[in-house]
């Protein structure tokens, strides 16, 4: 019963630094959010010490009597969440996190070498959806990620121009490369996704047709976001973005003749994952409770009417948005045309506190050196900015932005010498100042 601030000062503090940091500064990552107390009360409780191996009811260990009921309970809100008939789907919710969920997915409906084509990682996919690194020199491919290690995967692009899916191109390729699964989703995509269009694909092809709404699970549930669940055979999800649960996943799959239900229970447990983490699972349930609310639907309106007006704003300001705009709580903001590189940027907002990412834009030409910077809403949604605060983190980013490209003019293109010359900068300070 000795608290840790007693127990481990070190670590105390170490915890105490980040939390500072994180609500001191602009918390602009697109796949982060502030998550309740109720959700960090389901983490640090006594479930984090239980094994509960197998599914609720049916368990190699003892003791789990109150754990199936939480896990049951998870299980009946994830499906209430999403309008979902439990006759017709299930859900597993014991993924550890989003990329154990994907892979669960492959190994559990797919075989070793199966083909799978999902949104390649400098259009905005994500590593699990399969990547590979070309080295033009050596004439080379190397698998990135387990999926293009354990799959054969040729992802689909976004057109260069118009930062959109180019659906055309996915058609063709697919009618040569008949993929076994078709993946949707993405990490950093700011348009909605068209659904109909990929199962016409999908159905040419005989491929399943699976999304991955990590991104956009929170509007999803919301109505703020089309429903993939119409159109896609599995879907999945990791549970901390906009849907601002724990750290987490799940796996929503049809229930009919195909047995997805038992191929992916089974692919989760035994096949890649042992003990579920039930004090996960519980914070999951509780924020789902959270999610049907009233509150959580404006919360979501809100993610979605910020992120246009700080996208309306960088555009005001002359800077240039992939795709012209966003649907969602994300904004791409390429960087080419202020001839920064997203890398710099990001290490200057981060000496402001204002933390981004940096991330490809549609027509970089490698994912090493991205030209740009992805931006989310969720997290400041979370801590009530509307969207005149907005606007005023567009002003701000604009400043960092002119004072990236005056640093660069005397520093040079190194980004070594660029961080070095942040150190001690009086406008960077300055920035950081009206920033805090
Ligand atoms: N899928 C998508 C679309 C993601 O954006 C992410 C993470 O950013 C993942 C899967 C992987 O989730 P995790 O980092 O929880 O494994």
């Amino acid at each position: 019963l000795v608290p840790l601030s007693e127990h481990d000062p070190v670590m105390f503090d170490l915890i105490e630094r980040e939390k500072n940091r994180q609500w001191r500064g602009l918390e602009l990552i697109a796949s982060e959010n502030f998550t309740s107390k109720a959700v960090i009360d389901c983490l640090g409780s006594a479930l984090t010490n239980k094994y509960a191996e197998g599914l609720p009811g049916a368990r190699y260990y003892g003791g789990n009597d109150v754990v199936d009921k939480i896990e049951v309970l998870c299980q009946e809100r994830a499906l209430k969440a999403y309008g979902l008939d439990p006759e017709k789907w299930g859900v597993n919710v014991q993924p550890y996190s989003g990329s154990p969920a994907n892979f669960a997915v492959y190994t559990g409906l797919l075989k070793p070498h199966d083909r799978i084509m999902g949104l390649d990682l400098p259009s905005g996919g994500h590593l699990t959806h399969g990547f590979y690194t070309y080295s033009k020199k050596e004439g080379t491919r190397k698998a990135v990620s387990a999926t293009s290690v354990y799959f054969e995967s040729l992802p689909y692009r976004v057109h260069p121009e118009s930062g959109l899916v180019d659906h055309d191109q996915l058609q063709r390729d697919a009618g040569l490369f008949k993929p076994a699964l078709i993946v949707c989703g993405g990490s950093a995509y700011s348009r909605d996704w068209d659904y109909k269009r990929f199962r016409e694909i999908a159905d040419e092809n005989g491929s399943l047709l699976m999304m991955d709404m990590a991104h956009i699970s929170g509007l999803v549930a919301t109505g703020e976001q089309a429903s993939p669940f119409e159109y896609c055979d599995v879907v999945t999800t990791t549970t901390h973005k906009s849907l601002r649960g724990p750290r987490a996943g799940m796996i929503f799959f049809r229930k009919d003749e195909r047995g997805f239900e038992t191929k992916i229970n089974q692919a989760v447990f035994p096949a890649l994952q042992g003990g579920p983490h039930e004090h996960q699972i519980a914070g999951v349930a509780t924020q789902l409770l959270e999610v049907m609310s009233p509150e959580f639907k404006i919360y979501s309106q809100q993610v979605k009417k910020n992120a246009h007006a700080l996208s309306e704003k960088l555009v005001s300001l002359g800077h240039t948005v992939a795709s012209g705009g966003t649907d969602n709580h994300l904004i791409l903001w390429d960087l080419k045309p202020a001839k920064v590189t997203g890398s710099k940027f990001e290490k200057l907002c981060d000496a402001c506190n204002i933390t981004l990412n940096k991330n490809c834009v549609p027509g970089d030409r490698s994912a090493i050196t991205p030209g740009g910077v992805r931006i989310g809403a969720p997290a400041l949604t979370t801590r009530k900015f509307l969207e005149a605060d907005f606007e005023k983190v567009g002003s701000l980013l604009d400043r960092a932005l002119k004072l990236a490209q005056k640093i660069q003019e005397k520093s040079g293109p190194k980004l070594k010498d660029f961080v070095a010359a942040l150190e001690g900068n009086e406008e960077v300070n300055a920035l950081k100042k009206d920033v805090n």
